[in-house]
């Protein structure tokens, strides 16, 4: 007969703009690659509930102490370490909840998680529902080097790690090597497969034509020394005794509109973009020479497809850690948090040090995996085949856990 459309449901949480981004990027990739054959639902599991449980105190407390018996019970036979938590098992609870709800409303035959809390919830309610052997269960993990060991089932059909560190980590912590792939960070394919043109890009964007340009943001939200760095980039951009700039900048703040309209409010002596959330990042990593970053995931991947040199000014404590090393290891850019230092990096390579510039550069071309998103959905595409047409998975809501719950 036809073949039928399967379902593939994405759990993610927008926390930043990394897990999105990777999100939308397999989405879009199962697009370009399959056409029909998939219909994709990305599912924010925790947007509708910003803030809880301190939004709700009250409830929550009672949810609590009713949900940690159950989940306690749950999971005694596996009993993962941070279970013990009673926080994260009372929030582990709430989710459980959310997923069963999800898979009821998009009864997926595939399911694909890009959130580090989202393997055992799910796995748990597939076990309860006795589709474990029939829906296939994957994780992509967003994170670069150091990850959260809560990324790691070994219930899972597949692990596709960023990096061969990350790789190594997940051998460790009991994953078979038959379910784990190393092929990259997903990026978005309109970013991995563009085709551009530096010259060409300059003129769009109205950037000069012929000075180096460094580009300069912080993730999603705009955070980190963005206005102190821009200030001082000024100063090591601008070439006194001459009295003309020998570098422009662009300043992306994201969703930061406050830094936005402090840095449009400054009076520039060197030429400077100062933008909002852009949604053609590629287009302005691609007139750029050089970034200065947060370590997200996301920005660095992207930055190493552009060829870009990186210059990692600042972090998110745990997750984004190890993706500094990631990239000062392998010698396609440097860490440093001082504006000034920088700045003088950047002044460096736009004048003496342009053979440093152009090094880092290849180094951050040898790391770039642009065709990574399209490899994991192929994979997921092939180990769906082996599994021959799915006979109708059927949800339905399980005496045992309805009542529990
Ligand atoms: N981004 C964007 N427009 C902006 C700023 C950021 O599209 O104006 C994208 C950026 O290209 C990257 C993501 O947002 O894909 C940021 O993810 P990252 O993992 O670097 O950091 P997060 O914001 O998640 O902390």
């Amino acid at each position: 007969g036809a073949e039928r459309t399967k379902n593939v449901l994405i759990l993610m949480s927008d926390t930043g703009g990394g897990h999105r981004a990777s999100a939308e990027a397999i989405r879009d990739a199962f697009k370009i690659e399959f056409g029909d054959k998939y219909r994709i639902i990305v599912k924010d599991v925790w947007k509708e509930y910003t803030g809880w449980p301190l939004n709700d105190m009250e409830r929550s407390y009672k949810f609590m102490v009713k949900h940690v018996q159950l989940w306690k019970v749950a999971f005694h036979s596996t009993s993962p370490k941070w279970i013990h938590s009673c926080y994260l098992a009372a929030i582990a609870a709430y989710y459980a909840k959310e997923v069963e709800a999800g898979l009821m409303e998009y009864k997926p035959e595939i399911i694909i998680s890009v959130h580090p809390l989202m393997q055992h919830i799910p796995l748990w309610v597939l076990k309860w529902q006795e589709l474990q052997k029939r829906v296939l269960f994957v994780t992509v993990i967003t994170d670069l080097n150091t990850c959260h060991p809560t990324w790691f089932h070994p219930g899972v059909n597949r692990c596709y790690c960023p990096s061969q560190e990350v790789a190594e980590r997940a051998l460790f912590d009991g994953l078979d090597e038959s379910q784990v792939r190393v092929f990259g960070l997903p990026v978005r394919p309109s970013f991995a497969r563009a085709v551009l043109v530096k010259d060409d890009l300059r003129k769009e964007l109205e950037m000069d034509q012929d000075l180096r340009a460094v580009l300069l943001m912080g993730g999603g939200e705009g955070m980190g020394p963005v206005k102190e760095t821009a200030k001082a980039l000024e100063e090591f951009l601008y070439d006194k005794e001459n009295r003309k700039p020998i570098g422009q900048m662009v300043v992306i703040c994201g969703r930061n509109k406050k830094l936005a309209s402090a840095l449009e409010a400054i009076e520039w002596k060197i030429p400077v973009k100062v933008r909002g959330f852009e949604t053609q990042m590629e287009k302005w990593m691609g007139a750029c020479d050089c970034i200065i970053t947060k370590a997200g995931p996301g920005t660095i991947a992207e930055s190493l497809i552009r060829s870009l040199p990186i210059i990692l000014n600042d972090y998110i404590p745990g997750q984004e850690k190890g993706n500094v090393p990631y990239v000062v290891e392998n010698g396609a850019g440097v860490f440093t948090r001082s504006p000034k230092e920088t700045a003088r990096i950047v002044g460096e390579w736009f004048s003496t040090k342009t053979d440093e510039l152009e090094q880092t550069s290849e180094n951050a071309r040898k790391l770039a995996q642009p065709e990574a998103v399209f490899d994991i959905v192929k994979d997921i595409d092939e180990l769906s085949e082996q599994r021959g047409p799915l006979a109708n998975v059927s949800y339905t809501l399980t005496s045992s856990f309805a009542s529990l719950v």
